[in-house]
Formats: C-alpha cells, structure tokens, sequence
C-alpha cells in the first residue's frame, strides 16, 4: 500500500507542475521538484512558486484510493531559490531540506522559504490573496474616475480606476494588489465586477439626464481577463444587463496581451466592436508591437504611455517618442491620447504635436464618484 500511495503522490505531483518543470523522486516519501523558468524579479519568482506549492498542496488534500482504502496524507514542503541563495545543486538541495524540515515544525501541510525573509514575503502575499477574496463581498472594492479631456478642455470621458480600501491596512496600492489578483485568478471576478459597476454607473448618469456629458468611459482589461474563452459573451452580457449604449464602453488592452495570440484575439475584439465597444492600447510604447501587426488590429485608440508624457521636458528624446507615436496615430487613422500630462508644458507640446485627448494630474486625479460629478457640474457651468 505503501508503494501505492507513492506511486500516487508521484503522479499527482508530476500533474500539478509545468511542462518546462522536472518533478522526482529522491527517496522514501521525499520529491524534489524543480522549476528553472521563474521570472528574473525575485518578487514575481516568489509568486510564482507560491502558486505551484498551493496547487501542489490542494492536489495532495485530496484522498486516495488504494485497494478500497481512503487514505489521507499531508505534505510538507521547502523552498528555496536560485542562483539568489546559492547555484551549487548540493547546496540548493540542502537549503530546500532545511527549509523543509522548518515547515515540519510548524506542523503538518505547510511551506516554508529557507530565508526568512522570503517566508514573511510569502505569507503577506498569501494574507493578501485571501482578504482580496474576501474584499468584493464586503464591499471594500470602488472605482475610481479619472476624466479625460479634449482639445479645446471639454470633459469628454474619464477612465475607471480599482481601489481598494482594506478594512484595517487603508488603501493598498494597485501596484501591490493587482499583480496578486492576477496571479491569483482573482482577478477574473474583480474584473467582471468592475466591468458591471461601470456600467450601471454610466446607466446611473444617463438616467439623470447626463449621459451626453460622460461619453464614455475607458475600463482596464487585464490580460488573464481577456484571454478567457467567454470574455466576449461575458462583456456583451453585463453591457445588455445594464442597458447602456455599447459604444459609450472602450476597453483598455496592453501590447502584451493582445501579441500573444494574434487570431484570437483579433476575432475577440472583431467580435466586440461589432456590437459598437471600441479599443485602445494603453501604455503605448512600453511592448514590442510592429507597425504592420498593428495595422492589423481593430484598434480605435492609442494611450501614449505617462513615461514618454513625463520626458516630454526632460529632452529631445523623449519629445521625439511622444511626435512619433502621435504621426504614426494619424497615418494609421486612429485616435490618440496621452495620460500622465502634469504640466502645462507637457500639454502645450502634445497639442502643438497633434494630440487632442489627455488624461492626468495637470487635469484632475482619479476621482471618487461623488467628486467626479462635482467636476463634471463645473465642466458645464464653469465658475
Ligand atoms: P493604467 O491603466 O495605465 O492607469 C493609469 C495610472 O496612472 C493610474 O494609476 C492613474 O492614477 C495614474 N495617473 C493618472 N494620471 C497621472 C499623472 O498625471 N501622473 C502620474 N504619475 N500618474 C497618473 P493607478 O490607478 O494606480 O493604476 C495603476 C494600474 O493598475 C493601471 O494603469 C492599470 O494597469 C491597473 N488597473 C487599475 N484599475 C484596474 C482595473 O479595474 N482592472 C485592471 N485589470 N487593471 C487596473
Ligand atoms: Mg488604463
Ligand atoms: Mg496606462
């Protein structure tokens, strides 16, 4: 039976890690699996491995079945990285069973890094992916809104911003909640669910009689989001729910994404627009798009990532990043803004080099509903 179960474990295992992985077998219950294609930023690699260990354990709790027995059994596993803590294999191996055995006193199915400081990383980020979880239910999820403007400084639009305001830490910034989102999944459901608040607030406002002032709103979407078989239905379901005017939605997609699977995702986006949604790259200049694969996708819009904006002073350069994209926008006919305008002056060299929508601080920060619509009283009725 003994051999059974590990025979079991082994093929479980072998289930739950990626094919550029090697899963073994060192001895008695002992496995080693190793995983040598791990982001570069320790960070993002310490992620990553979490979310192999997590699969790795629910794959475990599950019982098993050996001649009529259920049996269950738990697992406690070590880890370490390198070359960060070493690139010798003997010392890799050590470090990993040390680690191991650290997670046998903290008692049974655990894990444990072989730094500590690495564990402290693991468990905030686990504590983290669990009151997101929670964080829709409760209601601790908001959008914020950003507006955007056009040449002649007529509100024309603003782009949907996530907050998130935990019960005890206060705000957590996008840039350490988002990622755990993503790796997590979670964002699947965050994103539906600022897909659906958006616009049944652009339903709210119309039914006040200001629908023709906020002509639409631009909403973020991430890549595990639209990458989903059902993204398209599920994009077309919440707009027909909630009543608005498809063409008052732009989805934000980033080069990333959309290069991966370039068939797809044109008949995703093909698909979309049919219905009247249009579609902006944002952070343009960040990814490695070609101009001729661009040409190819029915794009509308083109966001001028805010590190080229905030050059703009800095140089020629960077000056000369923001004039090329804006050319090229006009030659390929679609439209261009650019987000992260702070400055006058930043705004007076995009208008000069025929930019004719921003977005960013020089305007307004991403705002809270309730101020956002001050703002937008104002936009009408300037004092
Ligand atoms: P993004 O879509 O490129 O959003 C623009 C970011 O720039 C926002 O940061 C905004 O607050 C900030 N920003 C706007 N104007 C200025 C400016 O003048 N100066 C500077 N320095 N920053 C400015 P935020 O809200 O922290 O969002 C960060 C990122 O998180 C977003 O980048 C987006 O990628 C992601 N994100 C935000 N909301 C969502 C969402 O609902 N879904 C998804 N998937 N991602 C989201
Ligand atoms: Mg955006
Ligand atoms: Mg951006």
């Amino acid at each position: 039976m003994g051999d059974g179960l590990v025979k079991q474990v082994a093929e479980r295992l072998a289930g739950e890690v990626r094919a550029e992985d090697t899963a073994a077998r060192l001895g008695g219950d002992e496995f080693v699996v190793l995983m040598t294609e791990l982001a570069e930023d320790p960070e993002m690699a310490l992620m990553e491995t979490q979310i192999v260990v997590q699969k790795i354990q629910s794959a475990i709790a599950r019982p098993f079945h050996i001649d009529g027995n259920e049996l269950h059994v738990s697992i406690s596993i070590g880890i370490t990285l390198f070359p960060e803590n070493s690139d010798v294999a003997d010392d890799v191996l050590k470090q990993a069973d040390i680690a191991m055995y650290k997670a046998k006193e903290q008692g049974r199915d655990t894990f444990q890094f072989y730094l500590p400081s690495m564990q402290l990383a693991a468990s905030e980020r686990l504590q983290m992916e669990n009151d997101l979880r929670k964080a829709i239910h409760n209601g601790e999820l908001s959008l914020h809104y950003q507006p955007q403007f056009s040449i002649d400084d007529r509100l024309m639009g603003a782009e949907c911003l996530l907050r998130w305001l935990h019960p005890e830490e206060g705000m957590i910034s996008q840039a350490r909640f988002i990622p755990v989102a993503e790796d997590s999944g979670l964002i699947l459901s965050i994103g539906e669910w600022v897909m659906r608040s958006a616009c049944k607030q652009l339903r709210m406002w119309e039914l006040e009689g200001r629908g023709g002032e906020i002509n639409r709103l631009a909403i973020n979407v991430s890549p595990k989001q639209f990458k989903q078989r059902d993204f398209v239905v599920m994009v077309s379901r919440i707009i027909e729910e909630s009543g608005i005017d498809p063409s008052r939605v732009e989805l934000e997609l980033t080069e990333g994404m959309l290069l991966e699977n370039v068939e797809e995702t044109i008949d995703k986006m093909t698909q979309l627009k049919s219905i009247g949604i249009s579609f902006a790259i944002d952070d343009f200049g960040t990814g490695y798009s070609s101009l001729s694969y661009l040409k190819r996708l029915p794009l509308d819009k083109l966001k001028i990532d805010q590190s080229f904006v905030r050059d703009i002073e800095k140089g020629d350069s960077g000056s000369a990043i923001v004039e090329t994209i804006i050319s090229m926008t006009h030659h390929l006919g679609l439209e261009v803004i650019a987000e992260g305008v702070e400055t006058r002056g930043q705004l007076d060299f995009l208008k000069h080099s025929g930019c004719h929508h921003f977005q960013g601080y020089y305007f307004n920060r991403p705002l809270p509903v309730d101020e956002f619509e001050k703002e937008l009283n104002e936009s009408i009725n300037p004092v």
